[in-house]
């Protein structure tokens, strides 16, 4: 599904990534881990594909295909989807009409005929009762007041809807209580599929309490320095990073 090799990013002339290696295949689910600041953030964006991030050395394939060559919204289109860390506000566009359009270019990508509005109502009704939001979340401009929780839950809203192939989800459940993690948690794992991938930035083991990863690295500086099982994440929150950063630089 994704093999990123030797990925070297800069931002402003700063160099982020440092030559980054990943391997996702289908239907798996890793966990990126790593201190404030190590570059979690910027690989999803480049992976997505976010201008001013340039890309300087390594190569990223996805699906078989140079990802790197194609444009930000052919990413998408093929099924490369990211859930921000931040998710913007949006004032002036409801959330139906941009979950709408955005189902309706995927639909059309694949060569199948646009959903009519009873067919798409009903869809994004069941996948919102998923997420247990309101369907006043719909009709208001997309993301503009939400809580912290509601704009996550309105990502994971969006990946039901649009069913990505590879789903990057950054830091996912920062900022929620616990209700609202389980939510969208049952979210996540809804979304487990043998043809998908998920790669899940996160700071907390409790996440992988619910949406047990089949891999987890941790990125610092840059590059991944350890890939582990889960027992790696519950050797972190015991522990932090420090140990394992003398131990690679040792
Ligand atoms: P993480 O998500 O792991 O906390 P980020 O990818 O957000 O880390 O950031 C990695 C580093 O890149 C940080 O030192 C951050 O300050 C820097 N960085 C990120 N975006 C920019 C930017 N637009 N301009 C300059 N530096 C940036
Ligand atoms: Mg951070
Ligand atoms: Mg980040």
């Amino acid at each position: 599904m994704l093999e990123v090799k030797g990925l070297t990013a800069a931002v402003d002339g700063k160099t982020i990534l440092n030559g980054l290696d990943l391997t996702v295949r289908a239907g798996e689910v890793h966990a990126i881990m790593g201190p404030n600041g190590s570059g979690k953030s910027t690989l999803c964006q480049v992976l997505a594909g976010r201008d001013g991030y340039e890309v300087t050395a390594g190569s990223v394939r996805y699906l078989g295909q140079d990802l790197l060559e194609m444009a930000p919204e052919i990413r998408a289109r093929e099924g490369l989807l990211l859930s921000f860390q931040y998710p913007v506000e949006i004032p002036g566009v409801k959330n139906v009409y941009l979950l709408k359009a955005a189902y309706n270019a995927m639909r059309k990508h694949r060569g199948e005929p646009e959903a009519d509005a009873f067919e798409f109502m009903a869809l994004v009704r069941e996948k919102m009762r998923l997420m247990k939001m309101d369907e006043s979340f719909l009709h208001r401009s997309v993301n503009s007041g939400f809580s912290g929780g509601e704009k996550k839950r309105n990502e994971i809203l969006q990946m039901l809807v649009l069913e990505p192939k590879l789903a990057l989800l950054d830091e996912i459940d920062s900022g929620l209580d616990i209700d609202a993690l389980k939510i969208v948690a049952d979210g996540i794992n809804r979304l487990r599929d043998p043809n998908r991938a998920i790669v899940m930035v996160t700071h907390y083991q409790r996440l992988l309490d619910y949406v047990e990863p089949d891999v987890i690295h941790v990125l610092y500086q840059g590059r991944i320095i350890r890939s582990g099982d889960k027992t790696l994440a519950h050797e972190l929150e015991a522990r932090g990073y420090q140990w394992l950063i003398d131990e690679v630089a040792a």
